[in-house]
This record gives structure tokens, sequence and C-alpha cells, in this order.
């Protein structure tokens, strides 16, 4: 592809698909290019919905390509490996392509800290990416489904944060629905279960799993993964036949290996605009980019949606010259969290309440499916609107 102007997307990750809705509503100036392995982005919110069988896949994808025709958008099907990127250039290599265009932006999310650990890749099932998620589930339909001699299946779930607690939960309840036992033990490398969560949210969970008879070990630090075990840095194992790796979010390679301004972590490190610090023309939002104007912002999906509309306008100010209406993204300090707890219930907090009720994943539900369905519509009516 030869140099025009063009704005080259990396990923379609919750802040992209914004900027590609925004795009469908009023086109922006130039080309706009996508590039992502994959054609439909899961939402990963009902990722649990989905292993504990209360929806489709179809429920929780956005159909990037549909979305890329009604943004009027090129969709390139493949991985990113390498970027370069000056203050008026991109260049960026995927896998079958290399794509040149004057500015880029990356929403690509981030990896699971460990997958290299021994074991881990040919082991362990992880959320990311997509084809680890489709093995996953196919997986643990297989192990609940098989014959069984009717002892319990052991597993282990290796993270004890949100998605961790929220996968286990529902593996669960998928084991008693196809009446399965298994024998489950969720490992934390923290002190605490969902340690980025208040103490009572922490120990209202451990007491669910405690009613549901799931063994939970804290500061415990796995470091390999074999067919039957898991192993302990502190010498222990914990017998386990389906081992889950959600660790967590740690950076994607592809920063330090095209030499962008990165945190220590090696997450993109960028302004409250979302451009990169350096001044390079390059943008970024969602797991992979760190907030340097706001430090406690965490990586959840809560984030990663809140800034696609700030990505948006900022990426149709530059493209079409109108750099004096730029916005800065202003992240809230308090998020609402919900964690479906797999049992007709979700453990809500909002400030100081934790409510573990049926409301509230009533309210999660209604969320999740308006997040997905406003990206699906928004192709539908471009595709009416022709
Ligand atoms: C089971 C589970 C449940 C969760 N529930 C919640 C919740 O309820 N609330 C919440 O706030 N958060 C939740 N999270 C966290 C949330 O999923 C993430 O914070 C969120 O997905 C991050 O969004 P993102 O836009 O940064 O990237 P992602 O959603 O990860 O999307 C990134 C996209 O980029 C693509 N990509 C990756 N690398 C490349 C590359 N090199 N080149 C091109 N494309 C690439 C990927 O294929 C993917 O399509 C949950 C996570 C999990 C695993």
């Amino acid at each position: 592809m030869s140099a025009t102007r063009r704005l080259i997307l990396i990923g379609g990750g919750h802040a992209h698909v914004e900027v590609l809705r925004s795009a469908a509503q009023r086109r922006f100036d130039g080309e706009l290019v996508l590039v992502s392995p994959d054609v439909q982005q899961l939402y990963s919110g009902m990722m649990p919905a989905q292993l504990r069988g209360a929806v489709t896949e179809r429920a929780l994808s956005i159909d990037l390509a549909a979305l890329c025709r009604a943004a009027g958008a090129q969709f390139v099907a493949g991985t990113v490996h390498q970027i370069a990127v000056t203050n008026t250039h991109a260049h960026v290599r995927a896998d079958h392509a290399s794509i040149d265009g004057d500015w880029c932006s990356v929403d690509i999310g981030a990896v699971s800290p460990g997958h290299d650990l021994p074991g881990v890749r040919e082991y362990a099932y992880a959320t990311r990416p997509l084809r680890a998620w489709h093995a996953l589930l196919k997986r643990a339909t297989e192990l609940l489904t098989s014959r069984s001699d009717g002892k319990p299946l052991p597993c282990c779930i290796v993270g004890g944060g949100a998605a961790g607690c929220e996968l286990a939960f529902a593996l669960l309840t998928r084991a008693h629905t196809l009446d399965r036992p298994l024998s489950p033990t969720i490992l934390s490398a923290a002190p605490r279960l969902l340690p980025e969560f208040s103490t009572r949210m922490s120990n209202r969970t451990v007491a669910l799993f405690a009613t549901r008879g799931v063994r939970v070990e804290t500061s415990a630090t796995a470091t390999r993964v074999t067919s039957r075990e898991v192993q302990l840095s502190d010498g222990r194992s914990i017998a386990s036949e389906f081992t889950l790796w959600l660790t967590g979010a740690a950076a994607p390679p592809l920063f330090r290996a095209s030499q962008c301004a990165t945190d220590a972590e090696g997450f993109l490190s960028v302004d409250a605009t979302l451009r990169a610090v350096n001044g390079d023309a390059l943008w970024g939002a969602g797991d992979c980019v760190s907030h340097l104007a706001s430090p406690w912002v965490t990586r959840s999906g809560v984030y990663a949606v809140r800034s696609g509309a700030v990505l948006a306008h900022n990426l149709r100010c530059v493209t079409g010259n109108t750099l004096g209406h730029i916005r800065t993204f202003t992240p809230q300090r308090h998020t609402m969290f919900i964690l479906d707890t797999a049992d007709g219930r979700a453990l809500l907090r909002w400030r100081g309440v934790l409510s573990h009720s049926r409301w509230a994943l009533q309210l999660k539900g209604a969320i999740d499916r308006r997040f997905v369905a406003r990206y699906n519509d928004a192709s539908h009516s471009a595709h009416r609107h022709r």
C-alpha cells in the first residue's frame, strides 16, 4: 500500500470499535484501515456467560469486517509485528501486508503474564487470542461431557483477579448443569483474591467459593504446568487436569519490538490526549497503554470503552487538520464493577455499596448486550442507508 492520507488502526479493541462507529456515522477525511487477526471481536465481558452456556457466541461477537464496511474502512486480516512511526509517518508490518500511512492508533489489549513459563502454552488455557478462547471452550465441553469414573475432575484456575473468579464460577455452574463433579482450586499470587477491589468484596467472593467447594490458595505463584498438575514456587503442586491461565495483563511485545515510547513494563505511554508521549503520530487506548496523566487507571474494559469517544474525536481532528479541538481523556477514579457469580446473581460494587443480587446480574446483562448491539447496529444501519 502506498502512502496517502491514511490512518491505520491496529487491533479491534473496545476503543477502536468506537472509532469505526464514529466513522460509520460521519466519514473521516482520508483513508481508514483496520488491521486485526480476528474478523469477529469477542466481547470478553460475556465470555463467562458463554462458558456457563447461557449465551451463544453470536451474542458476544462484534463483526469487525461489517463495521469496517459501514465506516468505509479497509479491513486487513493479520497480526501486526512491527510499527515504525515518526511524527509525520507510520509504517506497519503485519502478517501478509506492509502498510504506510500518516497516523497510527493501537488498541491491541494485553497478554497474560507468565504465558512463556514451562508448560503454560502446552497445557493451560487462556482467553486470548481468539483461538485460545475457542480452545478453552472446546476443552471444557470435552472434559465435562466425557464419560467419567465418578471422581471429581481436578482443575486449577491460575489468577485470582476478576476474570479468574468469573470464569471459575462459570465453570462450576457448567459442570453442575452437566452433572460432572469438579475439584477446583483458584490460585492468587497476591495475598488475597481480587486485590484491585476492597477487602469486603474479596471476602464475599471467598465465602461464595467456600459454599461451592472451591479451594482458594493465596500468595501462591505458579511456576510450571503439566498435564496433571500446577507446580508452585514454594515447592507444592496442585492436581489439575484442566488449567486456566488468567494471570492479568502484561504488555504486548509489539511496542518494545518497535522501539515505541513505553513505561517500565513495556506498555505504550500516552498523554491525556491518548497520543504517544514522544509526539509520534501514534495514538493508543485500552489495556495496551499506560496513562501518564492518570496512573490510577487499571487495565479493564471500562476504561477502554470510556476512552473510545475521545480517541475517535482526536483522530478525526488530526486527520482533518483541526488540531485546536483536541480533547483530553479524564478517566473516573470510581467505576461500577459487576462480577457474574453464575448462580443467577452477580456481585455489584459501586463506591461503598456491595450487593449480591439478581438485579445486579440483570443490569450486567443489559449493559453487555447494549455494548455489543451498539456496534453491530452501527454496521446494519449504515448498510440500510446505502
Ligand atoms: C473473562 C473476562 C471477563 C472480563 N470481564 C470484564 C468486565 O466485566 N468488565 C471490565 O471492565 N473488564 C473485563 N475484562 C477485562 C477486559 O476484557 C479487558 O480489559 C478489555 O478487553 C481490554 O480491551 P482492549 O480494547 O484493550 O483490548 P481487547 O478487547 O483485548 O482487544 C484487542 C484486540 O486487538 C487484537 N490484537 C492483539 N494483538 C494484535 C496485533 N499485534 N495486531 C493486530 N491486532 C492485535 C486482538 O486480537 C483483539 O481483537 C474481562 C476479561 C476477561 C478475560
